[in-house]
Order: structure tokens, then sequence, then C-alpha cells
């Protein structure tokens, strides 16, 4: 019998009868036992109620009590991620360690998120002016909406739902209907952490559901996390709508490799950047820039290292697992025969490959494609799998006017010895996240995730101080106690003295 997936609001399923649905497939086995509802603005509308109307207790608990649920939620989250790393897998395709990686890397955001107390503390200012004290502190803005991509089902809404609760807003997540899950598995064990019906809620949906959240009069702030041409709309559609919002859109993540670096390292790197998760990333290194004359070396490195890699079923002990659907692996597929139909050289084909896994799954190999011509679109797309592109330069500078020229600025990294070569890479490189001999640099909790151009929409990154920054706002205060010396008229615009 076909499961169904509901919604999750007041802390309890909220099924909704004769609703439309959509099939959630078992990657690994192309199997659909499972079918999320989708929903219409109607229930949108029920859980931003449920959020409105919890928030004023939720802003009101005091910070030790709020503090208290968070904890006891990491602490229930630590002891069941097993759990949680199947079902991942389960929806996803993803390795069950690689799944686990998220759930460590959101739960790093969680641990940062308790210490809000010590983050949220206000400014005071002792006689700003005679007898004029100013005090500053920054409060909750409300229901904060969160949209989630696929290929994080819960690390992403951790970057954000951890942060905004610990300031005190109230939560509707929709995450993607691919992987609906993991989501309602958060909220349960919030809901058993103890946190307060209605602090946070989940709506499953497609275009409708998000339509609904972004233009709802009681949603605050709108933190979205997808494809570009997505972000690009909910941006402008959410803004428009008078929300705070924050969208983080694609990349197409290059790794710029000097001569003098060495091609053991890079190629270690290059390949579990380039194939972890099925390239399914969006830090995820797609355009290795080698740096001549090391590109000959490194594409044999590569190759060679590909091959050893075993391709199935994420529960079975793979390195590499299938994609999220069908489409999403033909569409991947398709750029192989673009590349090669622009001029590539295809050094490694994924498809046809023999994997440990049913048939009916969701399956493409490893794929290197070299001397990937810059016009090709499989180039310039983001194509959002396990395909790693070559492409030769003559010089650092060669390299990064490409990588600068790019229309993404989610992720890159540079691989050298050298240090002045990597300082000035930093320095110059018009992108938000950057690695030196690191080819994921998704930053830690305490310092901020996003990336600059058609990668983020919006002023402020996710997690760290920037997080807090976007889930509150600041009020200041200016008291004066009134004594006798205060009396008299004067209609000039105040001053200070
Ligand atoms: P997507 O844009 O298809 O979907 C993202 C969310 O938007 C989902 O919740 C989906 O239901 C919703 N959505 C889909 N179509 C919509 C529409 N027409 N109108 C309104 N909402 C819509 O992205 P995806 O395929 O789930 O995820 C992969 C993409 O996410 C890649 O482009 C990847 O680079 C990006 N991503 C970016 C980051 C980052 O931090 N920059 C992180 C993870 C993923």
């Amino acid at each position: 019998m076909t499961q169904r997936i509901t919604h999750f609001i007041d802390n309890r399923p909220a099924d909704v009868e004769g609703s439309r649905t959509a099939p959630v497939y078992d990657p690994a086995t192309g199997a659909s036992a499972k079918e999320v509802i989708l929903a219409e603005a109607e229930t949108v509308d029920a859980a931003v109620t449920a959020a409105a109307a919890a928030f004023p207790a939720w802003r009101d608990l005091s910070i030790a009590r709020r503090q208290a649920i968070l904890f006891r939620f990491r602490e229930l989250l630590e002891s069941r991620k097993d759990e949680l790393a199947e079902i991942i897998t389960s929806e996803h395709g993803k390795v069950v360690s690689d799944a686990a990686g998220e759930i460590a890397r959101g739960q790093e955001v969680l641990e940062y998120a308790l210490g809000f107390a010590e983050t949220l503390k206000g400014d005071y200012s002792v006689n700003a002016s005679t007898g004029v004290d100013v005090l500053s502190f920054r409060q909750p803005i409300g229901v904060t909406a969160i949209i989630s991509p696929f290929n994080f089902p819960a690390m992403v809404p951790m970057w954000f739902f951890p942060v905004a609760l610990a300031a005190g807003n109230t939560v509707v997540l929709k995450p993607s209907e691919k992987d609906p899950s993991a989501s309602i598995w958060l909220g349960r064990l919030l809901a058993e952490a103890g946190l307060p019906a209605g602090v946070f809620n989940v709506v499953h949906g497609d275009k409708t559901a998000v339509d609904a959240l972004v233009g709802h009069p009681q949603v605050a702030s709108v933190s979205f996390v997808g494809s570009t041409p997505i972000a690009r709309y909910v941006y402008e559609t959410a803004a428009r709508n008078g929300k705070r919002v924050q969208a983080f859109g694609g990349a197409k993540n290059h790794m710029l490799v000097l001569p003098d670096a060495d091609l053991e390292l890079v190629a270690d790197a290059a390949v579990n950047a380039g194939f972890g998760s099925a390239g399914e990333r969006c830090m995820a290194i797609s355009v290795i820039v080698a740096v001549e004359p090391v590109a000959d070396a490194l594409v044999e490195k590569v190759r060679s290292r590909i091959a050893t890699l075993r391709v199935g079923d994420g529960r079975r002990g793979c390195d590499m697992g299938p994609l999220v659907t069908r489409e999403h692996r033909d569409r991947v597929a398709s750029y192989i025969d673009i590349a090669a139909q622009d001029g590539a050289t295809v050094v490694v084909d994924g498809r046809g490959i023999d994997v440990d896994g049913e048939a009916g799954g969701f399956w493409l190999g490893p794929t290197l494609l070299d001397r990937v011509p810059l016009t090709s679109r499989a180039y310039t797309d983001e194509i959002f799998g396990p395909v790693l592109s070559v492409v030769r330069v003559e010089s650092y500078d060669e390299g990064l006017a490409l990588i600068n020229s790019g229309a993404f600025g989610n992720g890159t990294a540079i691989f050298t010895n050298d240090g002045g070569a990597a300082r000035r890479f930093q320095y110059e490189v018009e992108v938000g996240m950057v690695g030196v001999n690191v080819p994921i640099p998704v930053p830690v909790a305490y310092h901020s995730f996003g990336g600059w151009k058609s990668s983020l929409f919006g002023d402020l990154k996710a997690y760290g101080r920037a997080g807090f920054e976007f889930f509150t706002r600041e009020k200041a205060v200016t008291t004066r106690w009134l004594d006798p010396s205060h009396g008299g008229l004067n209609l000039g615009f105040p001053r200070n003295n």
C-alpha cells in the first residue's frame, strides 16, 4: 500500500482529503511506495496561521526555557540520527555515510545557535547625552518561511530553523517534494523535545505552496535554497511583497590547479568533491581548471581513481549512489552528448555502468570530460550530477579570468603550494566561498554560508552572525529619567550634549 506523507501543523500530521499528490521514489530501486500531499493555498494558510498564533508565546518564553527545549532537541537528534540518515538515503539516494555527514553539518549549526543568549546580547551606552542612556537589542521578526531543495533534505533546513527558533521566531518549512520525509521526522523530534505546537510547521508542495507562502501577509521572511531561476523568482516576488528575503541559487564551482600542486592530492580532492553525493551538491566541484602543463597527468590520475569507485545502493556501502529522479538522471546524461557534440573528449562515460543495485534505479556513473569548449552548455550550465569537466589554461591569470567571468559565485578552490598565489587568489576571485587546498569550502557554523552573483539574491548569508541578523531586527531605545533640570521648551532637533 502506498504510504501518504502529510503536512505537520501544530505538532500534528495534517492530512487533507482529496488533495493533489506526487510520487516519492527510492532512487536506488526506481520504485515508488510513497506519495506526498501537495498543499493548496488553504493548507499553507493554516500552517502560517498556526505559526502566527504560536509566535507571541514563543517570543516571550525566557532564554533559559527556549534553550532547554533546543538542547533537548539536540540530544534527541544525536541519539537518533542514524534513523534520519536512512530516511534521507531512501528518498535522496546519497550513500548513508554521506547522509550522516549532512546531518552532522546541520547539527553544527544547531550547536552554534544554542549560544544565542551570547550572540543576541544587546548594547548599552550610558550618558550618551547628559542624563541620557541608549539601549539597543534585537527582536525576532515573526513567522519565517523556509523553502528547501532536494539535495540536502536535513542540512539545508538546519541552516535556518535552529537560528530562527533560537531567536524567538516561528517557522513554516516547505521542503522539496522529492524527499519530504526528513522534514517531518525533524518536526516530530522538535515536538518530542517540547517545542510548543505551531512553533515549527511543515507544508509539502510545489509552486502553489511556494507562491502562497511568499505572498502570505503574515510571513515576515523567506529563506529559499534551490536553482537560480527559482531563487531569482522567489527573491523578486517575496521582496515585492515586503518580506525580508535571502534566496540561494545554483552554482558551477571551479577548482584551479597550479602546476606546483601535488597532483595526487588534487586528484583525490577532485574525485571526492566532484562525485560525492553523485555531484548533487551546490558546493560540488564541476570544473577543473588545469594550468598547463599538468592537464594530461591530472586527467589520467582522475580517470584511474574513477575506475575504483563502486556505484550502487547507498545502503550497501557503495561510494556513490543514484541520482534523485529518472528525469534528473536523463537530463544530466544529456550533457554528455552535448559535450561530445561540441568537441569535448569523453574520457569516462558514466552511462550504462555496472552497479551494485536494482536495474530500475536512477543510475549514472562518474563521468569525466576533457577539453570542454567554453561555449558548450556542458561548461556554461549547472549540470548538478556526477559529471566533472576539465578545461585547460596557460596561466594563473587566464584561470582567474575564466572563473570570474562565470555567472555563478558560490564556491571555488585553488590547489597550490605557493602561498603568494593562494593569497592573491583568495583576494581576487569573485566567489563567496573559497578553499585553499580545500575542495568543498563550506564554512563552519560560526562563519556564514553564501555565494555571490547568481548564487545568492539578498543581503544576508545563512547561519553565523548573519543568520541571527536575518532572523531578528534591531531596536534602539533612548532613555532619560527626568528631574527638574530637564524643564523648558526647545523646538529644535534633539542634539546631544
Ligand atoms: P529547485 O529550484 O527545483 O527547487 C527548490 C525549491 O523550490 C523546492 O522546494 C521546490 O519545490 C520549489 N520550486 C520548484 N519549482 C518552483 C517554481 N516554479 N516556483 C516556485 N517554487 C518552486 O531546486 P532543486 O532541484 O530542488 O535543488 C537543486 C538546486 O539547488 C541546484 O541548482 C543547486 O545548486 C541548488 N542549491 C543551492 C544551494 C546554495 O546554497 N546556493 C544549496 C543547495 C542547493
